[in-house]
């Protein structure tokens, strides 16, 4: 019977949550972009989306938080799709760096010279530069455009976010320095930055980074639509690079006790991909789904404590590790 199966899961979801809202250690609330500073740490939300359509939300799925670095992942999606993967990659490695996600030091001694991934800032910031047009508002029309599909609404940016970023980030114009004196970068650097901080600031909710998880999951075609709206082989990439060094410094142990590709951002966000998996039992999502988690206060890697606690738990339980 499926409506009790889903019932069954529902409560399953609400039980652990409103444990795991608690569980929130000595995390803090990011704030060195000014703005962000206002979340409330207690807050935790997750929104699970199957291919077969089935969802579990709950906690605090309503509030809207700015997406930040798991955009890399679709800033990444894009400037592949405009240039093409081998482009990219050769301006861009597929390595995890062990360090946090805005160092400035392994800049200077990675081999072969580009930055290490796209994921950790100077990746990104990288990224930002290889996106086609001149303006940041052109360069960023096609990772709108693939949102809408994704998710059916435009996606907004949170103007205070992106002005309290732009007006603070001296490390990431340090980093920005760095990749100009080094090269890397394909257009210029304030037109760079902007993008790169626009693009951190669109705002979402735990069931937009379902869904984007889900399409991932998918391959890169919308469940609903059957649209390929990411080639295959770049989906794949993305979901490497997710499970390497989607959690920065932490991502191996993620890898280790989760087993999921996952990308987190500062605000609190955490988008959780789970591929489909062949086997016998009767297991819930079978035929994998997205996961977006929001839960505010951080760990020292800057990723959501409470969040990483629910998705181990939710993850054991219903076997989602890939390994
Ligand atoms: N916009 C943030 C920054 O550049 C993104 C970092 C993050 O979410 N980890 O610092």
């Amino acid at each position: 019977n499926i409506e009790r199966g889903k019932e069954w899961l529902q409560d399953y979801v609400d039980n652990w949550v409103n444990f795991y809202q608690k569980q929130t250690d000595e995390g803090k609330v990011a704030n060195y972009i000014p703005r962000l500073e206002h979340a409330d740490p207690n807050t935790l939300g997750i929104s699970i989306i199957g291919k077969n359509g089935t969802i579990i939300r709950s906690g605090d799925t309503d509030s809207e938080f700015s997406i930040q670095s798991i955009s890399k992942v679709l800033s990444f999606i894009v400037a592949c799709m405009e240039r093409g993967l081998t482009y990219v990659l050769q301006r861009v490695d597929v390595e995890p760096t062990g360090e946090s996600f805005n160092s400035i030091m392994h800049l200077e001694i990675n081999q072969p010279k580009k930055p290490f991934n796209p994921l950790v800032n100077s990746g990104a910031i990288t990224i930002s530069s290889l996106l086609k047009g001149k303006t940041s508002d052109q360069k960023l029309e096609p990772l709108y455009q693939l949102l809408e599909k994704i998710l059916g609404h435009r996606p907004e940016i949170d103007v205070d976010v992106y002005v309290s970023e732009r007006d603070t980030s001296m490390r990431n114009r340090a980093i920005g320095y760095y990749l100009l004196e080094e090269g890397y970068l394909e257009s210029d650097l304030s037109i760079t930055l902007e993008t790169y901080f626009k693009h951190c600031s669109l705002n979402v909710t735990v069931d937009d980074l379902a869904m984007i998880g889900l399409v991932l999951s998918n391959d890169g075609i919308h469940p609903n639509t059957d649209e390929t709206l990411i080639p295959k082989q770049i989906a794949r990439v993305a979901k490497s690079l997710m499970l390497t060094c989607g959690m920065y410094d932490a991502s191996g142990k993620f890898a280790s006790y989760v087993g999921i590709p996952a990308k987190s951002g500062v605000s609190g966000g955490i988008l959780a991909v789970v591929p489909p998996r062949v086997r016998e039992q009767d297991l819930p999502f079978i035929e994998g789904c997205g996961i977006g988690v929001f839960g505010p206060a951080l760990d020292k890697q800057g990723n959501s404590i409470a969040g990483i606690k629910l998705l181990r738990h939710i993850a054991n339980q219903w076997d989602l590790s890939l390994f």
